[in-house]
């Protein structure tokens, strides 16, 4: 079966030992029991493959992280909290939004152990989604539907389950669709392979024959990859998140806590719907990334209080004194409003709203910013 997101096989498995992954042959079947298909998806840290359950007799995910020491006990970190989150899981919708979880099962391989875990089948992420789109964002309705089925998933993570996700982002979201529209796209896949004179497929190919198949209001969307989270009582790590999507508070190397993920849905939000991040920051000659990205922070939502900036020890890196910038003099502020009218051509009542909601979820002092359960009753998700 042909990739979602997923790479050729070829691709995967000619990068794959080198790089630390493991190298997986067609065929191959992992455990005595999953059956490789298809590659499904590559991170930084793993591999994603389709796999036939020869136990159940059913299709699920099977995530396999790079081999060695330091691979695997972060991939044993995702088994515990995934554990975790099966222990807390209720029938509940906020549950509901966080991917499943069924098995792990260790391998060895030319780069030593691989901890490899087994999930749900569920759908491209919102990354793929986002690029078949072009520039554009995706429809407003459906971009307030999975914000929310987002913060559910967020909210359940941050009070049920004390888990910090810490790596919000299009790629980590995925869709989540009926198994009958699975095996649909599955399907139109294959045809689209074997298709006679069939042309080279990109993976735009096959977004358009699953968008073909699905009405994009039906779909949900469930949060995944837990290769980064860590516990609100203990975090792994100092420096978390992707760049563009990373809060002020862990920029600035101060402590962290669920908010941060609360940063980085806002940023996705804003991603889903102009198809554009809402910060991209990027080195200068003189000035870093990080240095850049405080930089279009300020623009957008002026500037830092005193308060927070001096918090931070080093705090002479980024400010000559507070809220001034020590390498970058030429801030120009705009306001997040007026970007969405003036950039993305938005009217301006639909633009007020918008913008209405997101600002509490990017306030500056962590303990102000809007929690999930706060952010969930804003008005513009429901209008
Ligand atoms: P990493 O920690 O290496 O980033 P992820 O868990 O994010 O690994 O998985 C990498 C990619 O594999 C995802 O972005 C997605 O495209 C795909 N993928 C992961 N899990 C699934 C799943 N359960 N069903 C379908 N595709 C998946
Ligand atoms: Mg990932």
């Amino acid at each position: 079966m042909p990739a979602m997101d997923g790479c050729e096989w070829q691709e995967v498995a000619s990068a794959s030992c080198a790089e630390g992954y493991y190298p997986v042959r067609k065929g191959e079947v992992f455990n005595g029991r999953y059956l490789v298909a298809q590659n499904l998806g590559c991170g930084y840290f793993s591999t994603v493959w389709l796999c036939q359950d020869l136990g159940k007799k059913k299709c699920v995910a099977v995530k396999v992280p790079k081999g060695g020491e330091d691979f695997a006990e972060a991939a044993l970190d995702e088994v515990m909290l995934l554990r975790c989150v099966n222990s807390k899981r209720r029938k509940d919708r906020a549950s509901d939004h966080v991917i499943c979880f069924f098995d792990d099962f260790k391998m060895i391989g030319e780069n030593g152990f691989h901890v490899c875990l087994v999930f749900e089948l569920l759908g491209p992420s919102l990354q793929s989604l986002l690029k078949s789109q072009g520039v554009q964002g995706l429809p407003l309705p459906f971009v307030k539907k999975t914000t929310q089925q987002v913060l559910q998933g967020l909210h359940f993570l941050h009070k049920e389950c004390r888990i910090i996700h810490t790596d919000i982002k299009p790629e980590n979201i995925l869709l989540h669709v009926t198994e009958e529209s699975l095996q649909t796209l599955l399907h139109s896949m294959v045809s689209l392979e074997h298709g006679a004179g069939a042309k080279p497929k990109r993976p735009e190919d096959d977004m358009a024959a699953f968008l073909d198949c699905c009405n994009l209001m039906k779909m949900g969307v469930k949060i995944a990859d837990l290769g980064s989270a860590c516990w609100t009582y203990k975090p792994f790590s100092k420096k978390i998140q992707t760049q563009p999507y990373r809060a002020l508070e862990v920029l600035l190397g101060l402590d962290y806590s669920t908010p941060a993920d609360i940063w980085s849905a806002a940023c996705l939000a804003f991603e889903l719907a102009t198809g554009e991040h809402l910060f991209d920051p990027q080195a200068g000659q003189h000035f870093s990334r990080d240095d850049d990205h405080v930089a279009r922070i300020i623009e957008l939502l002026g500037r830092i209080p005193p308060k927070i900036a001096l918090l931070w020890k080093q705090a002479s890196t980024f400010f000559n004194r507070p809220s001034a910038l020590l390498r970058m003099s030429w801030i120009s502020p705009y306001s997040l409003c007026h970007i969405l009218t003036d950039k993305y051509s938005w009217p301006k009542q639909q633009a007020a709203p918008f913008t209405g909601f997101l600002l509490p979820m990017l306030e500056y002092a962590p303990e102000r910013r809007a929690a999930a359960e706060k952010c969930l009753q804003h008005p513009w998700l429901n209008t």
